[in-house]
């Protein structure tokens, strides 16, 4: 079985041509490579085209975490290479920007809004060129940390997390499920459906996540009792961190939403079913979701994510066409990313006999049924005020194809099918000690291949 660490780009699907960057970033150019030479790599994630951010420091110290990119198997330090001088030729937004990475979280980046993070991306890009000058190279070789010696943190400080339900193919399954006559309810080729979650247990990939306490349910209990989940699941979701915000009673229009956004990054939406099918009717997810969700550490910028961004998958005919809020030419021409996201699972028992993590699922962020716009535009069409940091989910990311669902629930059909693994184990739904290891990139004919990084999460005992 292949190791997670290194799926093949070869396996991808991209369900639509991506549509041209009509503003293509310099720093996306494919011809561009780096000095540090692990950025280089065909598989790596982070090549030099993907300067991502995250929040770090080196780990066993107690040193203030701060804003880094990756590149390759490292991490730069973006204040030390401002402390350095390294930026005094670069541009007055780039220096600004440098500065509000000296900070534990993302946020004040976020806040100076796109034109700042172009910026910094140049002056990114230029020092970690292998066309740099020898001197500064030799400077910046100091600012570098390895990857596997840092500690990462969540990247910024979130206000508000927003969870969508924008996979009409997951929406489908889960509607089967509940009601066979009824699948999908009529709202929902309408509106964008979303719940408002807690952000307060959003966790950073690595972080181990307890298994929930609650009211259980089984359909075929008569009564509910309480106790650790017996149907806990995985949610594979694209997370969306919203860059800069909107004042209470304005809105975020679909022709405005680029601006506004600041990346992308994986999501884990944890989700304790038994608990779930008895609390969620009639106000929605509560207590089932908000014990814990995982993100990975590094966000992706909409830099970055241009050359990947491509129309989303065509909507049925006779859909109903979106409502004027929700439709604009840019939005129908780029507004999916062309992600490819997989799912995979490590049990205690195949990390004892040392066998690697196996894939359960592999779907297309183009297979959503809404766009992160959409969703984002529709946030505000009533005034809600969003915030630097806000963090959006898909809701699960799954395609039309049996191997493309994106958690448990879908994929053992609600463990009426459990899942055969290859070492003989079964699952219908996540067991004490078993890894979720979430991956996500991005590959196109013509442009390097960029990755999110991993989102791991490890189900610990019921505490
Ligand atoms: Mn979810």
């Amino acid at each position: 079985m292949a190791d997670a660490t290194s799926s093949a780009a070869a396996s991808a699907t991209v369900a639509q041509d991506p549509t041209p960057d009509p503003t293509p970033d310099p720093t996306t150019h494919p011809a561009l490579r780096s000095w540090v030479a692990s950025a280089n790599i065909a598989e790596t994630d982070f090549p030099i085209q993907n300067l991502p951010f995250g929040v770090f420091r080196r780990a066993g110290t107690q040193e203030a975490p701060r804003v880094g990119t990756a590149i390759g198997d490292r991490i730069l330090d973006i204040a030390a290479c401002l402390a350095a001088g390294l930026f005094e030729s670069a541009s007055d937004e780039a220096q600004r920007a440098a500065h509000a990475c000296a900070s534990p979280t993302l946020n004040a980046l976020m806040a100076l809004g796109t034109t700042a993070r172009v910026a910094l991306r140049a002056a990114l890009s230029a020092l970690l060129s292998e066309q740099t000058a020898a001197h500064a190279r030799q400077i910046a070789e100091h600012a570098l940390v390895a990857q596997d010696a840092a500690e990462m943190f969540l990247p910024a400080s979130i206000g508000d997390y927003t969870d969508f339900y924008a996979s009409v193919h997951h929406a489908t399954n889960i509607g089967t499920m509940l009601r066979p006559d009824n699948p999908l309810l009529p709202n929902y080729k309408w509106i964008p459906i979303g719940y408002h979650g807690r952000s307060s247990t959003i966790v950073v990939s690595g972080t181990p996540v307890h298994r929930p306490h609650g009211q259980r349910k089984a359909p075929t209990d008569s009564v509910p009792s309480v106790g650790p989940s017996r149907a806990l699941d995985y949610e594979l979701e694209l997370g969306a961190f919203v860059g800069t915000g909107n004042a209470m009673g304005t809105t975020i229009p679909l022709t405005d939403v680029e601006t506004h956004l600041f990346g992308v990054c994986i999501l884990n939406d944890w989700s304790a079913r038994d608990i779930q099918g008895w609390e969620y009717q009639p106000l929605g997810p509560f207590l089932a979701k908000n014990f814990a969700s995982s993100i990975s550490p590094w966000v992706v910028t909409l830099e970055a994510l241009a050359p990947f961004r491509a129309p989303l998958a065509p909507r049925d005919a006779g859909d109903p066409e979106p409502l004027p809020y929700l439709d604009a030419p840019h939005d129908r021409a780029r507004g999916g990313f062309g992600i490819t996201m997989e799912a995979w699972i490590r049990t205690a028992r195949m990390r004892e006999a040392g066998h690697e993590a196996v894939r359960l699922s592999q779907a297309s962020a183009l297979d959503l049924y809404w766009s992160m716009g959409q969703m984002l535009a529709h946030h505000t069409v009533n005034g809600c005020a969003m915030r630097s940091g806000d963090l959006l989910g898909s809701g699960t990311v799954s395609g039309r194809s049996k191997d493309s669902r994106g958690c448990l629930m879908e994929l053992t059909w609600r463990g009426a099918e459990p899942l055969a693994l290859p070492d003989g184990e079964t699952r219908s739904y996540l067991e004490d000690g078993d890894e979720v290891i979430m991956t996500a990139y991005a590959v196109r004919d013509g442009a390097v291949r960029i990755g999110l990084g991993r989102c791991v999460g490890r189900v610990a005992s019921a505490a």
